[in-house]
């Protein structure tokens, strides 16, 4: 065999192991679970969103581990961060990506049976009602204590850094892949999209960075299914296997 014809198999077989070759030992991965503390997030028939994206963020721990990352949560247990905190520890412990679970919710009660899905965001401006009103929703508690002009003047920031487009990406992969996941028992579950919104924990994260709703606490049938373990793991297998084909492209791309 020449030298060359053994190069060229050598290099079939790595290409051909794909991404079980690619080593995740250093790929850190931040989990912010939504919410926390005095801040119950939606509350719907007296389930909390804080609660149920803690247990999905705790399981998410478990199963990133399991795949080789390293993880981090910005919270394991029922307390309150400041949105500076949250985004801080992700910079902090230069985090490969920061992916912030939340449960969706809206507030116009005949539209509970109606409204239902699951979504990913990443942060850019948009005039697009739905996600201005998810946003609105979701920003409402972290707000607290900075000013309108000084939150435009970070958003303005990180709308000019390069983290869009791979958040972007990011979102693509990991929304596919949940729709995918949670579709192969509930297939009726609408695929949400990925959309831009201003969402102010995704601000100051200077990495890809995403926030989840994983489904609607205040839609009687997602609501029932959020809190069980099955969706849960659904979930979190998708999340998982999204970020992996997520990291796993960019460093075939850049050597990330
Ligand atoms: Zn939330």
């Amino acid at each position: 065999m020449t030298r060359t014809v053994f190069i060229f198999l050598i290099s079939l077989f790595i290409i051909g192991c794909g991404g079980s070759s690619v080593d995740r030992s250093n790929s850190l991965i931040v989990i912010d679970a939504g919410h926390g503390g005095h801040d119950s997030g939606a509350v719907c028939q007296g389930k909390q969103e804080k609660d149920v994206v803690l247990e999905i963020s705790k399981r998410l721990r478990r199963e990133f581990k399991k795949s080789g990352y390293r993880v981090y949560l910005t919270r394991a247990n029922d307390r309150f961060l400041t949105l500076g905190q949250r985004t801080r520890i992700a910079d902090k412990k230069n985090a490969k990506v920061f992916i912030s679970v939340h449960a969706n919710a809206i507030s116009n009660r005949s539209r509970f049976n109606i409204v239902e899905g699951i979504e990913t965001y990443f942060l850019q401006k948009t005039r697009d009602a739905r996600s201005q009103r998810v946003a609105a929703i979701e920003n409402a508690a972290v707000l607290k204590g900075t000013n309108k002009l000084s939150r435009n003047v970070i958003i303005d920031s990180v709308l000019n850094g390069p983290k869009i487009i791979q958040s972007h990406k990011l979102a693509i992969d990991v929304q596919n892949s949940m729709v995918k996941h949670i579709r192969s028992k509930y297939r009726n579950v609408k695929n949400g999209g990925v959309r831009p919104a201003p969402f102010y924990v995704l601000v100051g994260a200077s990495r890809p960075s995403i926030l989840v709703e994983v489904g609607y606490i205040t839609n009687p049938k997602e609501r029932k299914r959020l809190f069980t373990s099955d969706y849960q793991e659904r979930i979190v297998k998708g999340i998982v296997e999204g970020v992996g084909r997520y990291i796993d492209n960019r460093k075939r791309e850049v050597g990330f």
